[in-house]
C-alpha cells in the first residue's frame, strides 16, 4: 500500500492522445528536433567531432562527456521511457559497466540468477576483484523479497523477461520490497523495452537497455541507455560516460535515433508474428514446448499480461532432440541467421547449447534449463507466413 502511494502516479492516469501527451510512435519520430539551424534540415546532422570551442551556448567540452547526437537520442529515450534522464553509453555492456562502477568494495549485488551472460561474466571476473560481492536468487521465488529485507545488499539487478528462457519477474512486488529496504533496483529492459514495460514506473530505480537491440533495430550498430527519474543517479550516470570512457560514437547515435523512428512499427509487427509463431509451434508435433509470455502455457502468465503490453518478439521452443539435430534444424532455416544477438528487422536463431552458453558447465546449464534440444527465436519484421512455411520445412527433419 505505502508502495503504491509512493510511486509516480501521474504515470498511472490514462494517457490523453493531445498534442502534449504524445504517444509512443509520435515521441519517437518527433523528438530533438531543435538541433535545426538555418538549413531546416529535417534530419540531423552528424557531429563528428573531438572537441568544441570554449564557451558554446549549448555547454559542450569534449565529445567524451557530451555530444549534440548523444543528446539528441538521450531525448528520445528519455521521452519514450517517460523519465527524466536517460544517458547513452558505448554499449549496454558500457551501460551495465556504469552503474556497476558506482559500487564499492564490500558491497552486496542480490542478481536474478538468469542474468545476461556477460553481466554475470562483469560481475564475476572483473568487479568481484575489487571486493564486489553477488548473490544469486530466484526472483519468482517470494523468499527471494524476504532476502532483500535480510541480506540489505546495495543493489537489486533484474531482468525480465530473462533470456532465454524468458522467465517474468513481478517488478512491482520486487521494487517495493527493495523500497521498504531502501535498496535501488536495476532493471535490464532490452527484451521488452520502453514500449512494452516501464520499470520505472514499476518502482526501479534504473532501466538498462541494450540499444544494440529492438531499440537501433537494424543490427548496424552498438549502444547501451540508463533511465532513471533520480537527479543523483543521472550525476553518477553523467560522470561514469566521461570518467569510465564508456560514451558512444556520434555516428551510432545518430544511427540509433535513425532507428528508433520505425520501433513502435517494428516491434507491432514482429510481436504479432512472434504471438503467431509461438502458436503455431505448440501445435507441431516435432516442438516439445513452448515458451513465450503472453500465452496461458507461460508459468508467470498472470504477471506478464499485468505488466508488459505485449508479449515481446522471442519465442523459446524445446526440441526432443539431441544436440546435433537441434543443431541441424537451425542451420536448416533459410530466413533466420543463426548468430547471437536479438531485436533485429532480420529474424535470428540461436542454439544457446553450442553458442551463447557452450562454455557454462553442464550442471549450471541444468540448473538454467538450457537443455540440448533448446532454441531461442527472434521474430523479425519478414512475412509471418513465411517465417511459418520456413520452420516447417526445418523441423521436418526432426525424426
Ligand atoms: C545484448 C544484451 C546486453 C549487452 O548489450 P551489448 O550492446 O551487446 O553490449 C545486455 N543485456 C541484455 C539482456 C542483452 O540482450
Amino acid at each position: 500500500m505505502g508502495c503504491f502511494l509512493a510511486l509516480k502516479t501521474e504515470c498511472h492516469h490514462p494517457l490523453q492522445h493531445s498534442a502534449n501527451t504524445p504517444s509512443d510512435a509520435t515521441r519517437a519520430i518527433h523528438h530533438g528536433e531543435s538541433f535545426a539551424d538555418d538549413t531546416g534540415t529535417v534530419m540531423p546532422p552528424i557531429y563528428a567531432t573531438s572537441t568544441f570551442a570554449h564557451g558554446n551556448a549549448g555547454g559542450f567540452d569534449y565529445t567524451r562527456s557530451g555530444n549534440p547526437n548523444f543528446r539528441i537520442l538521450e531525448g528520445v529515450l528519455a521521452s519514450v521511457e517517460r523519465c527524466q534522464h536517460a544517458t547513452v553509453f558505448g554499449s549496454g555492456v558500457s551501460a551495465i559497466t556504469a552503474i556497476a562502477s558506482t559500487l564499492q568494495q564490500g558491497d552486496l549485488v542480490l542478481c536474478e540468477e538468469n542474468l545476461y551472460g556477460c553481466t554475470v561474466r562483469l560481475f564475476e571476473q572483473v568487479f568481484a576483484k575489487f571486493g564486489v560481492r553477488t548473490d544469486w536468487v530466484d526472483f519468482t521465488d517470494p523468499d527471494a523479497l524476504t532476502a532483500i529485507a535480510d541480506h540489505k545488499p546495495a543493489m537489486v539487478w533484474l531482468e525480465s523477461p530473462t533470456n532465454p528462457l524468458l522467465k517474468v519477474i513481478d517488478l512491482t512486488a520486487v521494487c517495493c520490497a527493495a523500497r521498504k529496504a531502501q535498496v535501488p533496483v536495476v532493471v535490464d529492459n532490452t527484451f521488452a523495452t520502453a514500449l512494452v514495460q516501464r520499470p520505472l514506473e514499476l518502482g526501479a530505480t534504473l532501466s538498462l537497455t541494450s540499444t544494440t537491440k529492438y531499440i537501433n533495430g537494424h543490427s548496424d550498430a552498438l549502444g547501451g541507455a540508463v533511465c532513471t527519474d533520480d537527479p543523483s543517479w543521472h550525476q553518477k550516470m553523467v560522470f561514469a560516460q566521461k570518467a569510465l570512457g564508456l560514451m558512444p560514437a556520434p555516428f551510432d547515435c545518430w544511427l540509433i535515433t535513425r532507428g528508433i523512428k520505425t520501433l513502435p512499427l517494428r516491434l507491432r509487427q514482429q510481436m504479432a508474428s512472434a504471438a503467431a509463431i509461438a502458436d503455431h509451434l505448440a501445435l507441431h508435433p516435432g516442438v516439445d514446448w513452448v515458451r513465450y509470455p503472453h500465452r496461458s502455457d507461460h508459468p508467470q502468465q498472470p504477471v506478464a499480461l499485468r505488466q508488459m503490453k505485449g508479449g515481446g518478439a522471442i519465442v523459446t521452443i524445446g526440441l526432443n532432440t539431441s544436440r546435433e539435430q537441434a543443431y541441424a534444424v537451425c542451420k536448416a532455416l533459410r530466413w533466420f541467421t543463426m548468430a547471437e544477438s536479438l531485436g533485429g528487422v532480420e529474424s535470428l536463431i540461436c542454439h544457446p547449447a553450442t553458442m551463447t552458453h557452450a562454455a557454462v558447465s553442464p550442471e549450471v546449464k541444468r540448473k538454467l534449463g538450457i537443455t540440448d534440444g533448446l532454441i531461442r527465436l527472434s521474430i523479425g519484421c519478414e512475412d509471418v507466413a513465411d517465417l511459418i512455411a520456413d520452420l516447417n520445412q526445418a523441423l521436418s527433419l526432426v525424426p
